[in-house]
Order: C-alpha cells, then sequence, then structure tokens
C-alpha cells in the first residue's frame, strides 16, 4: 500500500515583490522585495525600479534603496539575467524571481 506522498515543497523562494504606484521618482518605482528564509527570517528589500531597454526581454534598472545603494540590471524573460552574486551563482535570484512573478501576474 502506497503511503501518500505529500511532498509539499518548502516555499523558499521569495514571494512575489511589490510595486508601489504612483511613480515616486520620475521614470522609477518603488520595488518592495519581501524575502523569506524558510518562514524563519524575512527581509525586506527596496528597491528603485526602472524598466531600461533591452532587444532581449524585459529589462529593468534595480537600484537598492538601503546598505551601499548597489544597482542590478535584471533582464527577466528566456534568457533571464542579472548582475547580483546570487545570480552568478546559482543561476536565479530574487530580483528575477519576483520580478518574473510580478509580470506574470501583470503587476509589473
Ligand atoms: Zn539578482
Amino acid at each position: 500500500m502506497a503511503t501518500s506522498n505529500r511532498s509539499q515543497a518548502r516555499a523558499s523562494s521569495p514571494s512575489a515583490g511589490r510595486v508601489s504606484s504612483p511613480p515616486t521618482r520620475p521614470g522609477g518605482r518603488i520595488l518592495t522585495l519581501r524575502v523569506d528564509n524558510d518562514g524563519r527570517k524575512v527581509e525586506i528589500f527596496d528597491y528603485y525600479l526602472k524598466p531600461v531597454a533591452c532587444e532581449e526581454g524585459p529589462a529593468f534598472e534595480l537600484s537598492k534603496l538601503q546598505g551601499d545603494g548597489e544597482t542590478y540590471h535584471v533582464r527577466i524573460g528566456e534568457d533571464a539575467s542579472c548582475e547580483c552574486k546570487g545570480f552568478l551563482r546559482w543561476g536565479h535570484c530574487k530580483h528575477v524571481d519576483s520580478l518574473t512573478a510580478l509580470k506574470q501576474s501583470n503587476r509589473l
């Protein structure tokens, strides 16, 4: 008798971010990312979100509001990419994941 195989994935992926409207500065909005690390620790990151022209897909410039104000160029779509260390190391990151989720739900 098979035991029920309920492999409910522990969601450690970032929940979709939030984009504020109206714009907070010309051509830019605030993107708030809420990263849930296995439900133990929640980190909030705020970025200025600015669409940038890119032929290969929807692309954005994210400038961190806190800390050292790092800026990442993020592209979503089939050939997603990001400049952050996470993406370089793992091939995915919270920036790409959340922008993709926002795009898919038409909230970008
Ligand atoms: Zn990234």
